[in-house]
């Protein structure tokens, strides 16, 4: 079932043309990205969302109401790039405050102790790291127990252990019914999180697949290296629909091919009593996909 529906997005600053053209639909439960180079249109889309801009055209509906709608402030929560709060107010404070705004808010003791924030309760704002602001954030967004989180690059800023931390936190999240907007650059992060990416490029979407079907999608060549335990005959491998060409160096096979390259052999030397030692993949990953899909790498 869909929570979120966007049709036809259009979005202006004055001359420029931030969001030309973005349509995606999410569905209840998944963890689902959004990915794109800078300046693509990934945030003003989730501030459309979100309720904090107007679109210039298109309709969104969230949970069946429009993104302006006051009861979605309980049910949505957000957590903006660069959000900012007041320089003396402690981490204790704002998570309090914040628990005030809503009807059923989550345990934010809980909340402060999953995102490594309980040793920083009494500190105020403005002496936070940018890490601790992010998690504080990231914290806030939730707190409300929203049943749809937008979350704007969510771990830029965190260093690699705060960012599998974070990434734990969003799965176990999710796990409990909550469906998750997520921006991000990083594509290790939408690989490992998202059920499903839309790739946003000058304001459109570029293709919308889960991490696997994007890869699968630009059919890039796969190779495969092993050490066949019996010499192969190499017509059991072209004869294969994946396999376009087979090649031999000394007791080592190169099988290079797509599709699902590595299935497809296994299976067949399986069949023959041959084991595949020392077998190596060569395969796209969804930077490959991304740089397809996008002309750019992720940090251009
Ligand atoms: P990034 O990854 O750099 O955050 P993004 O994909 O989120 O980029 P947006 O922030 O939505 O992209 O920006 C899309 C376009 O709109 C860019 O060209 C940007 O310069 C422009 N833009 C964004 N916000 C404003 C604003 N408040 N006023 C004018 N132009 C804006």
């Amino acid at each position: 079932m869909a929570v979120i529906e966007v049709q036809n997005l259009r979005k202006y600053y004055g001359d420029t043309v931030a969001v030309r053209d973005v349509s995606f639909t999410v569905e209840r439960g998944e963890i689902f990205g959004i990915l794109g180079p800078n300046g693509a249109g990934k945030t003003t889309t989730v501030e459309c969302v979100a309720g904090l801009r107007t679109p210039d055209d298109g309709t969104i509906t969230v949970l069946g109401r429009e993104p302006r709608d006051p009861e979605l402030r309980r049910l949505v929560g957000v957590q903006l790039q660069e959000s900012q709060l007041p320089e003396k107010l402690t981490v204790r404070e704002a998570l309090e405050l914040y628990s005030a705004f809503y009807p059923e808010p989550a345990d934010w003791r809980a909340l402060a102790r999953e995102l490594g924030l309980t040793e920083r309760l009494g500190a105020r704002y403005a002496k936070l790291s940018g890490g601790q602001k992010q998690r504080l954030s990231i914290a806030l967004a939730l707190i409300g127990n929203p049943r749809i989180a937008i979350l704007d690059e969510l771990t830029t800023g965190l260093d690699p252990q705060a960012r599998r931390d974070t990434w734990d936190l969003i799965e176990s999240i999710r796990d409990t019914g909550v469906t998750i907007v997520l921006v991000t650059h990083f594509m290790e992060e939408a690989e490992r999180l998202c059920d499903r990416i839309a790739v946003i490029d000058r304001g459109k979407v570029a293709a919308l697949d889960t991490p696997a079907g994007l890869i699968a999608g630009i059919a890039v060549e796969q190779r495969l290296r092993f050490r066949p335990s019996t010499p192969v005959d190499d017509t059991l491998l072209t004869a294969l629909d994946e396999v376009r060409e087979v090649r031999h160096h000394g007791g080592q096979l190169e099988v290079i091919g797509a599709g699902n390259l590595l299935h497809a052999v296994t299976s067949v030397l399986a069949t023959h009593q041959i084991i595949a030692n020392d077998l190596r993949i060569e395969q796209a990953s969804l930077d490959d996909a991304f740089v397809r899909l996008t002309g750019r790498n992720e940090t251009e």
